[in-house]
Parts: structure tokens; C-alpha cells; sequence
């Protein structure tokens, strides 16, 4: 049975805790969500839980629902319950993006994540822009960015491939590493300490889930699947989202990290291009768009040479992705509601006409 340091527990932890003055409270943290039933890890073992209903109404969106990696307290069930989750800690760190749906709706994926890996292949060249991009995800998360560089067996100078991604890495170490051959990856090893959680972000194809495996190895196979029941009745098993390592460390993996790629990173294009923000602060104006308008700062920067002319344009290219995220976001929540009209219509129908039978 792990113990709550092996989950990740620390001292800020329990000083919240003593504030919470629940005597009869157990800490746990969220291994799994499926269908609103969560896989709750405590000190003696794992149970399976509900939020309060307090939780659930009180919550104002999705973001105050418990999430994987995330610490609660729990009342226990009486034998064969359930076990209720009566408050969610405070999350050091999250990964969220917009829900489905509603469009300012915001769904936290992933809690508590200390480390992220960024992964990349080098079957491809490095793509400084790619992994600016990410590092601004990433860096909004508040979770500490790791740049992997997977597939180096492919590259006969990886030591230069380190090199041009440190150029645009900011303080994110870099890593060459390969899960076929030499040098594997050990050098990642220092970073799944015990109690420490990881999570890995990058383009699908990069052997994210490679390196997931060599790190769990046979553990994920004994231990990680668990059995549910899906909404039919129908035993399915399912990964668990958050995984303890027997080596020490955690390592996140839930569908939803996959998926968040360049979803709402306004902040976080601030935190990976602060020197273009700090430029900014001598705009002519305050609102200027470092793009059409007079007085630019910045752009005089780009023509003295003081800014690369290629990160500017990478500044401009991930801000217009960003606009057009945001005009493809609020059409697939529209599409989501029209769907949900037609839906809401038919079983009205279904009704109507199971009653003039
Ligand atoms: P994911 O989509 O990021 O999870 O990537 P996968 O782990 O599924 O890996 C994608 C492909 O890359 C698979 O065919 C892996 O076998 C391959 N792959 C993973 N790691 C390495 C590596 O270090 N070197 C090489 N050459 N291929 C790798
Ligand atoms: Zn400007």
C-alpha cells in the first residue's frame, strides 16, 4: 500500500489538512474519473467515491468538480459503499482547457502535475516554434516544463539537436533520449522521484506512450487496469489516469491531456513571450497589437536587430492560431447545443407519442 508521501503528500499538505479540522476525514487522491464515480487512492488502499452533493451543486463549472490528481478528503462508506468526497484541497498546479459545450466553460484535466515532460522525436527536426508553443501550454499549467527529445538512436548529433531546442527552452532543461536503444531514458529518471507527479505533453507519434511504458513497465499491466461498468451495464476495463510508480514518482496519463493541445494559452503566450511583453510596455499604445499600429516598440526592435525576426513571427503566428482556436471553439460549442436541441426534441416526440398511445 502506498503511503500518503509515496501519493505525493507534503508538508503544505498536511498544514492544510490540520486547517481543515475534520477528524473524521481521510485524505485520498483521485486516480480515475469514469462517469462521475472516482478512483480515490488512500493510505489504506484505494476506494471508490462520489462527490458530495454539496460539491456538486455548489460548483459554479466544471473546474470545482474533483479531477485526476487531485487531493480530497473523503467520509468513508459503510461496507460496500460508496466513499463520499467532501472537499477537494487546494490544486498546486492544473492542466484545464475549454469544455465541450460552453465555450467559457473550463475543464480541468489534470491536478497537481509537479513535472511535464514535452516530448518530441528527432525523425523530424527540431521545431523551435512547436516547442514554444507547448512551453506556453504548459507554462500556464504551473507545472515545471521538461523538453524531451525522443528517437535520438535517428540522429548522429543529438548533442546539437539539444542545443538548438535549449535556444527557445527558456529555463526548461532538454533531454536526448530513446526508448529502442542507447541511451534509453535514464536521464528522465531524475525527475520521477518519490511522491513526485509527471505528465507528458506532445504531438501524438512521438512515442509519449513508449516512454510511459518504460517507465511502468510490467506495473501498469498488473496494476494499472481496473474493471468498471459503463453506463449499459457492460464490464469494461479502463487505464488508471494517475499511476504510481513502484519505483517512486506518479506519471498522469489521462485521454484529456492528449487532447489538450493549443486550447486557451492567452496566459501562458504572455509567460513565453515575456520579452515581447516587456517590449510592449513602450508601445505608443497601451492596447497596440505590435502588428499595424504606429509606434510599435516592438516591431522597432525586430528592425534594429534586438528581436530575432523569427520569434516575432512566431509571436504572431501562434497569437492568429490562438484567434482562430478561439472562432473554432465557439462553433463546435454551437454545433454541441443544436445537437443537444435535436436530441432534447426527439425524446420529447418519443414521449408525446408514447402517451397518445
Ligand atoms: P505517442 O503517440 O506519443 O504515444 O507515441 P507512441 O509511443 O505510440 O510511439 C509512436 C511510434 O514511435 C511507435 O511506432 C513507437 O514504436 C515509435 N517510437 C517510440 N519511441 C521510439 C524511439 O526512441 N525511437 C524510434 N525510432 N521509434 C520510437
Ligand atoms: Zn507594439
Amino acid at each position: 500500500m502506498p503511503s500518503l508521501a509515496n501519493l505525493g503528500w507534503d508538508a503544505a499538505r498536511t498544514a492544510e489538512w490540520e486547517a481543515l479540522g475534520a477528524p473524521d476525514l481521510v485524505p485520498g487522491r483521485v486516480s480515475l474519473e469514469h462517469n462521475h464515480v472516482y478512483r480515490v487512492m488512500t493510505e489504506a488502499g484505494e476506494v471508490l467515491a462520489e462527490a458530495a452533493g454539496r460539491i456538486k451543486h455548489l460548483a459554479s463549472g466544471r473546474r470545482e468538480l474533483p479531477t485526476v490528481g487531485d487531493w480530497v478528503a473523503l467520509s468513508q462508506g459503510n461496507d460496500g459503499q460508496r466513499s463520499t468526497i467532501r472537499s477537494i484541497l487546494k490544486r498546486e498546479t492544473w492542466f484545464s482547457r475549454k469544455a465541450a459545450g460552453r465555450s467559457t466553460e473550463e475543464q480541468v484535466i489534470a491536478a497537481n502535475v509537479d513535472v511535464v515532460f514535452l516530448v518530441f522525436a528527432l525523425d523530424k527536426p527540431v521545431n523551435a516554434r512547436a516547442i514554444e508553443r507547448y512551453l506556453a501550454v504548459a507554462s500556464r499549467s504551473g507545472a515545471r516544463s521538461v523538453v524531451v527529445l525522443n528517437k535520438c538512436e535517428l540522429v548522429d548529433d543529438a548533442g546539437a539537436a539539444v542545443a538548438e531546442a535549449a535556444t527557445v527552452a527558456g529555463a526548461a532543461p532538454v533531454h536526448a533520449v530513446s526508448t529502442r536503444s542507447e541511451p534509453g531514458v535514464g536521464a528522465l529518471e531524475a525527475y520521477l522521484m518519490t511522491g513526485r507527479t509527471v505528465a507528458l505533453l506532445g504531438p501524438s507519434g512521438v512515442g509519449k506512450s513508449s516512454i510511459v511504458n518504460r517507465f511502468l513497465g510490467a506495473d501498469v499491466l498488473d496494476t494499472g487496469e481496473v474493471r468498471e461498468w459503463d453506463q449499459r451495464g457492460r464490464h469494461t476495463s479502463v487505464h488508471r489516469q494517475l499511476v504510481v510508480r513502484a519505483a517512486g514518482g506518479l506519471i498522469v496519463d489521462t485521454p484529456g491531456m492528449r487532447e489538450l493541445q493549443m486550447w486557451d494559452t492567452d496566459e501562458g503566450m504572455g509567460d513565453a513571450f515575456s520579452d515581447i511583453d516587456d517590449l510592449g510596455a513602450g508601445c505608443k499604445f497601451r492596447d497596440c497589437d505590435h502588428n499595424r499600429e504606429p509606434g510599435c516598440a516592438v516591431k522597432a526592435a525586430v528592425a534594429s536587430g534586438a528581436l530575432a525576426a523569427d520569434r516575432y513571427d512566431s509571436y504572431l503566428k501562434l497569437r492568429h492560431e490562438q484567434a482562430a482556436l478561439d472562432t473554432l471553439r465557439d462553433a463546435r460549442a454551437l454545433l454541441d447545443q443544436k445537437r443537444q436541441g435535436k436530441v432534447q426534441q426527439r425524446a420529447l416526440k418519443a414521449m408525446q407519442k408514447s402517451r397518445g398511445r
